[in-house]
């Protein structure tokens, strides 16, 4: 819960804090690795904390890898974490669409597949599916519905859109294209796109926006998704680099839309992780090294907070008298954890 004023760990609040929670939600970068680099401690931290029964969680608001890509960065840096402990933006946007169906129009396509001999058709429209099917009297259980989706972001998106069986456009694909404008010579869209999910792009050009601007104004219905509003992030350990915030924030300008925020602080990644693991959020504890995103994402739910001062916030900034954002402990890095419980 919020308080008024954060404490430092130490050896007794570790202790009592260490007794009160079942599960610790772990933020990744500046609080696991900071870029590709693994912060001093980590590993053994983790080992204690499981040999003492925690559950862990890692939530990060990091686009750009599928939790598959992520295990493997786990193994790489030699963290033993399995898949489904990994909740990152990227899949939390694939699984908003999921859960939240989309309106029921004709930007619907189909995948066809035949029962006794499986052929798998191109996805198609609508029309195009039942000019098919009649004649092969295949009845509607046979049909799967499949979601088209604009992506402005990284492989990350695209793969877990496509492993949630949606069709994925743009990302990477349209990172060369250009886009042309002269008289007579209309932009094309796909009408059929029924979301447009936006996060961290670093080959973000004017085509893709345009792609984008279109299916959010024009295609009826259509979601504007954000995986997250991060202002900067570590592409490597040394220095920050603009986050997804700007490239959603293009998105905004030009379309006159807010988006539905996937990632952290939304309730929407706190509701699905709670689904997937019974723990109550007041024996759960969240670390983090952002006040804006995971500490609120923490308080939004009722979780203990814990800030770690290895990542983007400094003592200046959580003691500056304009931060409302209070964690309820905390230190320099994770590993303190170990020390002050003489471990
Ligand atoms: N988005 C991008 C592009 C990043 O590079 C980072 C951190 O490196 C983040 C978001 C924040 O990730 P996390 O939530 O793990 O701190
Ligand atoms: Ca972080």
């Amino acid at each position: 819960a919020a308080s008024s004023a954060a404490e430092l760990l130490c050896c007794a609040n570790a202790r009592a804090l260490l007794d009160s929670v079942d599960a610790f939600l772990f933020d990744c970068d500046g609080v696991i690795w900071k870029g590709d680099k693994l912060i001093d401690g980590v590993p053994q931290t983790l080992d204690m904390l499981r040999s003492k029964g925690k559950k862990l969680v890692f939530v990060t608001n990091n686009s750009t890898k599928s939790r598959i890509q992520y295990a493997n960065k786990f193994q790489s840096l030699g963290l033993s974490v399995n898949q489904d402990e990994i909740f990152s933006s990227s899949f939390a946007a694939a699984m908003y669409l999921k859960v939240n169906q989309f309106p029921p129009h004709k930007k619907v396509r189909f995948l066809v597949i035949e029962a006794k001999s499986p052929a798998l058709y191109q996805p198609t429209t609508q029309e195009f599916c039942t000019a098919l099917l009649q004649p092969l009297s295949l009845s509607s259980h046979f049909v799967t519905q499949i979601f088209c989706v604009y992506v402005i972001g990284g492989e990350g998106i695209v793969q877990e859109l496509q492993l949630a069986g949606f069709t994925a456009l743009g990302g990477p694909e349209d990172a060369e294209k250009r886009a042309q404008w002269k008289s007579n010579c209309l932009f094309e869209h796909d009408k059929d796109v029924g979301a447009v999910v936006v996060g961290l792009d670093p080959d973000i050009n004017y085509y893709k926006l345009q792609y984008a601007t279109l299916c959010i104004r024009e295609n009826p219905g259509c979601l504007f998704i954000a995986t997250n509003r991060d202002s900067v992030g570590h592409m490597t350990d040394l220095q920050e680099w603009p986050g997804a915030g700007c490239m959603v924030a293009a998105v905004c300008g030009s379309t006159e839309q807010e988006p539905i925020v996937v990632g952290k602080p939304s309730n929407f990644m706190m509701d699905f992780l709670l689904q997937k693991f019974n723990v109550s959020t007041s024996r759960m504890c969240m670390v983090g090294d952002r006040l804006d995103t995971d500490i609120l994402f923490g308080q939004n739910a009722g979780c203990k907070t814990l800030l770690v001062l290895s990542g983007v916030t400094t003592q200046s900034t959580l003691d500056d008298p304009s931060n409302s954002i209070k964690p309820d402990y905390y230190t320099n890095k994770v590993s303190d954890i170990l020390s002050l419980l003489g471990e």
